[in-house]
């Protein structure tokens, strides 16, 4: 069955191809399931799965990216593996659900995002360059203050910003 209920608010939405978009807030997720077996007989960067890429990324209405960009990502908790991160927060000059769509294929994946996310929460953009590189560890540090645990995207190391370390800009 397709879940057509956003897993961040939970009201109403609807997909377009496999990306599911909420009618109330802003997140959106991949239908990883469907991905995940779609591509699974496929070499990865063959003219196969790039047309499938292509074709995936125009159903669900993917627009063209304008710049660079920087997203949130929520994690599941695996309380199990001690990894009780809430947000990945990375920057991407491709359009971030592209970006999203890439951390579940295993491009420049992160593992986090890839087995742990479950929503792109929002994403900011586009912006230039060198505002999303700014950008990036300032908004991991407001989520860190209003309490919450962020992955990084460097080397999926965590920011260190609770401790006295000053982020490396
Ligand atoms: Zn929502």
């Amino acid at each position: 069955m397709t879940e057509t209920v956003c897993r961040v608010c939970s009201s109403e939405g609807y997909f377009d191809g496999l990306l599911f978009k909420c009618s109330q807030c802003t997140a959106v997720h991949w239908d990883k399931w469907k991905i995940k077996k779609s591509f699974s007989k496929l070499k990865k960067d063959s003219e196969e799965f790039k047309t499938l890429k292509k074709q995936i990324l125009s159903e669900a209405k993917v627009p063209k990216s304008q710049g660079n960009y920087c997203y949130k990502i929520r994690l599941r908790k695996q309380k199990k593996y001690k990894l009780d991160n809430d947000f990945y927060i990375g920057r991407t000059g491709l359009h971030p659900y592209e970006r999203y769509l890439n951390h579940l294929l295993g491009k420049y994946s992160s593992k986090h995002a890839k087995n742990y996310g479950t929503a792109m929460i929002e994403f900011e953009g586009p912006m230039k360059l060198e505002t999303s590189k700014l950008r990036e560890p300032a908004w991991g540090k407001e989520e860190e203050e209003k309490g919450f645990k962020v992955i990084g995207p460097r080397e999926n190391e965590e920011m260190n910003i609770k401790s006295n370390k000053t982020p490396d800009l």
